[in-house]
């Protein structure tokens, strides 16, 4: 992973590759999903949190409409393009995500004109932290303010999903990106995808001497697309024969008719989303209530629910969060899409060494390469550095 420079170094940086100082630095974190997973598309809840690793743009406006971009990481050297030309389909490697969210701006009407960017992101890429929303969220937190564009943070949202969908190409919804930009140190972020309402809720892992752990499996098994796309038409299929918009309409006492009227495999497909929904609501009276140690159950069961109703974990996963439980993480599961990707472990910070080295064991004796395993914290969202 790429050494993580601070404003100052990012601005002399800048200053050494396009000879003039930045307008200004900013930043934008990762994500951790605690719970509520497959949930969003059926209109329900989520329960993310920004992490304490971040993308970092220092950015200087031009007077033409040239566009520079350089990043630390990679060996792609220097991409100039004409502001003029943004267009679907041409852009290569991370350069899509900063450009992506230029031509989001663009499709609104907002004409930012030329500028140069350097880009330095810690956020481990690929390992379902969202380290590419990271950069989306630097990017326009950055151009909001130069361009005195005046967004509010539900427009900052929609431009990015609208980077990700139409420009990117990735079929993604607003939840990571909600999280880098409103997120708070200390808190996670209750989403609603229906009505994209917000609410922070405390989750001070540190006063609770809780460590998360993100496990990094390394795998992404060949069916994670196909497996997704036909996890989302059940969804889709079980909402239209019981007869609602969305599985959100769906609740917990609704499930013993939905039985009768849906194939075995629809209905498990169907009880995951109705109970997932309702976890993420249990999750948020607990940390209110009780706090953070409190939630391991619900992550158990959450796991649970994934890997036999709606049957997206594999045995990595599974070997992951049963050895991070089994040497005292107070609950686990897997987070993201499914089919490989991480599992995350609410961890003890007494047991921390512990989990890690227990789960380096299982990995080793099952076979598997050795996972990373990294601490995250629940970190501030996007904001300006310099
Ligand atoms: P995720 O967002 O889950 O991390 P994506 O596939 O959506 O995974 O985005 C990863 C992409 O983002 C990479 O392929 C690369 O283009 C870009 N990227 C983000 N951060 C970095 C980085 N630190 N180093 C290299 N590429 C990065
Ligand atoms: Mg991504």
């Amino acid at each position: 992973m790429t050494p993580r420079l601070d404003a100052g170094q990012l601005a002399a940086r800048f200053q050494s590759v396009f000879g003039a100082a930045p307008d200004g630095v900013w930043q934008a974190p990762g994500r951790v999903n605690l719970i509520g997973e497959h949930t969003d598309y059926n209109e329900g809840f989520v329960l993310p949190f920004a992490i304490n690793r971040t993308a970092r743009v220092a950015v200087r406006r031009r007077s033409d409409s040239t566009i520079r971009l350089l990043s630390t990481f990679g060996n792609q050297g220097l991409t100039t393009v004409d502001a003029g030309s943004l267009s679907r389909g041409t852009a290569r490697g991370w350069t899509k995500y900063p450009l992506g969210v230029l031509w989001a701006l663009q499709q609104r009407g907002l004409h930012v004109g030329g500028l140069d960017l350097l880009l330095d992101s810690d956020v481990p890429r690929g390992a379902g932290l969202s380290s590419s929303h990271a950069i989306e969220c630097a990017v326009i937190t950055a151009v909001n303010e130069l361009a005195a564009a005046g967004l509010d943070t539900r427009e900052m949202v929609l431009a990015t999903q609208r980077a990700e969908n139409d420009f990117v190409g990735a079929p993604t919804g607003i939840m990571d990106q909600s999280a880098s930009l409103r997120g708070a140190a200390g808190h996670v972020l209750f989403l609603d995808c229906r009505s994209q309402d917000i609410r922070l809720v405390p989750f001070d892992a540190d006063s609770a001497r809780l460590v998360p752990l993100v496990i990094d499996t390394k795998v992404s098994h060949s069916h994670a697309g196909g497996g997704y796309a036909s996890r989302r038409a059940s969804c889709e299929r079980g909402a239209g024969i019981l007869g609602v918009k969305a599985l959100r309409d769906v609740g917990p006492d609704d499930l013993d008719a939905a039985a009768g009227r849906l194939d075995p495999e629809t209905f498990r497909r169907v009880r995951h989303v109705v109970t997932e929904n309702e976890r993420v609501l249990q999750a948020v009276k607990v940390l209110e209530t009780a706090g953070p140690a409190a939630i391991g159950p619900l992550l158990d069961a959450s796991h649970a629910s994934m890997r036999d109703d709606f049957e997206i974990s594999c045995p990595e996963l599974d070997v992951a969060v049963e050895a991070a439980r089994s040497a005292g993480a107070v609950g686990a599961r897997m987070t993201g899409g499914g089919f490989g990707g991480s599992a995350i472990a609410l961890t003890p910070a007494a047991a921390e060494r512990q989990v890690r080295a227990a789960v380096g064991l299982a990995f080793a004796a099952a076979g598997y390469a050795p996972p990373e395993i990294f601490s995250v914290r629940p970190a501030a969202g996007a904001m300006r550095l310099a």
